[in-house]
């Protein structure tokens, strides 16, 4: 998302792959769980009241969805696969209908469909020998949270136990207690680090959704001095790095354009710019390389070791020991932030 966008075609390979597996363990159990201990109270909702079920779907398909778990011999588990493999514009388009939050809703049914929707959720999550969490976190091959650039996320397995670990978290893209329904799809599953994990702040705004879309040039990192002349030049004491004298901001360019208030929305949501105040000894480290690297002197060191650089960017990125390349930004932490400041400062 902070420039990071995880590979939506990624994901339909991985769900191809596995799609089979999933609806064989995990719905399944799921489904006849359900059948099995809600007294055909849901049953009812979904196969006999019409009403009932045209509120919650949404849609005036009662006939049409009845007719095809016949044919489908009654596999009752059918109906749920578009809530686990419908990317994010069925789930964008449906999610209203999908809330908890409708009247109807509430109701010792809808309690029980989310209890068992978060036991097989907690299933797939811990799932140790065969597919689960960790092996879609390791199959995404993401290196770094898409949300804040700010942690390494790992999958590897243990010297001492053979079972699949990762360090990431999967976060509910939109919030379980809300979309119980959506528990279990892999399109809203975003991998991610604890602390976005745990400090989002889930308000039902629409946030940058990291598998189609990303940050991009539509926001970028800053600094600015907290008091004084915006325009002064860095003073001596910042140059030192004495000084706190300035803070690191992360901005979308045009905040009233559509991109702009969701970019706006989501660095809210996952306290950006209170996280990156941990930052400032970097970008103060980053000042001091610019000062001493100008262009030329990258250019002399470029000309100087042509066997250790393929081309002048390698330099560049040596310097600020980070990728700067706008598709390189998912291999390391700070990566968006560097890349932003190094602009900023002429570091080129
Ligand atoms: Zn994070």
């Amino acid at each position: 998302m902070i420039e990071i966008r995880i590979s939506n075609d990624k994901l339909k390979e991985i769900e191809k792959k596995h799609w089979v597996w999933f609806r064989d363990n995990i719905l399944k159990n799921w489904i006849a769980k359900m059948i099995r201990e809600t007294d055909d109270k849901f049953l009812k909702i979904f196969f006999e009241d019409r009403d009932s079920f045209n509120k919650w779907y949404g849609l005036s398909k009662y006939g049409s969805v009845i007719q095809w778990f016949q044919d489908q011999n009654d596999s009752r588990f059918s109906l749920f696969k578009e809530f686990i493999v419908g990317d994010i514009d069925t789930l964008r388009s449906k999610k209203d209908k999908l809330s908890l939050s409708g009247s109807w809703a509430i109701g010792v049914v809808n309690k029980k469909i989310k209890n068992y929707f978060e036991e097989q959720y907690n299933e797939f999550r811990s799932s140790q020998d065969q597919w689960g969490g960790a092996q879609l976190i390791d199959e995404l091959d993401i290196k770094v949270c898409p949300y804040c650039n700010r942690h390494f996320m790992d999958t590897y397995v243990p010297d001492k136990d053979g079972g699949l670990k990762s360090n990431a978290q999967l976060d509910h893209f939109y919030p379980k207690d809300q979309y119980p329904y959506l528990v279990l799809s892999l399109y809203n599953l975003i991998p991610c680090c604890a602390v976005c994990n745990h400090g989002k702040l889930n308000n039902n705004e629409e946030l940058i959704y990291p598998y189609k879309e990303s940050f991009g040039d539509y926001a970028k990192f800053e600094t600015a001095f907290l008091d004084g002349d915006e325009e002064e030049s860095y003073d001596i004491s910042f140059l030192l790095g004495n000084s706190d004298n300035f803070k690191i901001e992360l901005k979308p360019k045009d905040p009233y354009s559509e991109i702009g208030k969701k970019i706006q929305k989501s660095i809210d949501a996952f306290h950006i710019n209170d996280l990156y105040k941990f930052h400032n000894d970097y970008v103060r480290e980053l000042v001091k390389k610019a000062i001493i690297y100008n262009e030329s002197r990258i250019d002399e060191i470029y000309t100087q070791y042509p066997e250790l650089f393929q081309n002048r960017e390698e330099v560049v990125q040596m310097i600020a020991s980070n990728y700067i390349g706008a598709d390189e930004l998912g291999k390391r932490p700070l990566s968006k932030l560097t890349k932003d400041i190094c602009e900023e400062l002429g570091l080129k």
